[in-house]
């Protein structure tokens, strides 16, 4: 798409010159698009669940609180789709912000961190009963966006517990060369059919919803990783095979 100016001017020399400029406009109007789409579709999430809360109550009002299993069981179902929002509105702002996000430097450690984020999660480890391993050296040092690096960790490391099986593992490593850091966040869950692998980094795109109904999540967590990782000049790439697992790589600069 290109948008046209035209300037007709007369000089000193009282010449008649012409002066046309184009601008390719693409790239904005891409940009555009994306945020349209992104404001349809983050509307239409935060509906799914309003609708829930507002049929339930309602449902409660009209008479259902009467009946203690019904008021039971239809206040869970409120809580829980409340809950969703809370996530969907934390994960939206979460994306939203990370243009101006503080890109401030920090030394860390990062095995520690690894650490924190597993205790963090120990819910899902102890419900599917499974093995963490923490591969990453206990005196590696890294000079990264400490936030960032904790968002990117967190993120991916969530996702490999997530979707992983009964007894299944988690494994996460790193390595530095000489000018760049390399971690991989390893599972042994459900996989990723090929042709939805690159999919998954788009905003709310989850797989499958029938297969990850059980599982909550936003959609938002790789697209937010997605950002993060190309904010600090770094790539990300997957391997995965259906009912063997996921390995996601990510590559940074060394700062
Ligand atoms: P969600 O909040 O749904 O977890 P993400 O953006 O983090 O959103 O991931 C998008 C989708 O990609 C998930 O819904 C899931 O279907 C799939 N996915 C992500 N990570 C994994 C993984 N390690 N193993 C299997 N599927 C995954």
């Amino acid at each position: 798409t290109v948008d046209v100016s035209v300037v007709y001017y007369e000089t000193r020399e009282r010449h008649f010159e012409l002066l046309v400029l184009l601008y390719d406009m693409t790239e904005v109007i891409q940009m555009k698009d994306m945020q349209t789409a992104f404001v349809a579709n983050a509307s239409h999430e935060l509906r799914t669940p309003l609708t829930s809360i507002s049929g339930f109550t309602e449902t409660l009002l009209n008479g259902a609180q009467e009946d203690p299993t019904d008021r039971q069981q239809f206040l869970e179902i409120i809580q829980s789709e409340t809950k969703r929002l809370l996530d969907l509105t934390d994960d939206i702002l979460t994306l939203a912000k990370v243009p101006e996000r503080a890109n401030t430097l920090q030394q860390f450690n990062m095995s520690e961190m690894v650490e924190k984020i597993f205790n963090a999660k120990a819910e899902i480890k102890d419900n599917l009963n499974l093995t963490l391993k923490n591969e990453v050296n206990d005196t590696l040092v890294v000079n990264q966006n400490k936030s960032n690096f904790e968002q990117i960790l967190t993120n991916l490391i969530g996702n490999a517990m997530k979707y992983n099986r009964q007894d299944g593992s988690v494994k996460v490593s790193a390595m530095v060369t000489a000018n760049e850091l390399v971690f991989a966040v390893k599972d042994t869950g459900l996989g990723i059919p090929s042709d939805e692998q690159n999919r998954i980094f788009e905003r709310f795109y989850r797989v499958d919803k029938s297969r990850t109904k059980s599982i909550p999540g936003t959609g938002l967590g790789l697209a937010i990783v997605n950002d993060l990782v190309e904010q600090a000049q770094g790539k990300i790439e997957l391997t995965s095979q259906v009912g063997v697992g996921t390995t996601i790589t990510v590559t940074l600069p060394l700062q």
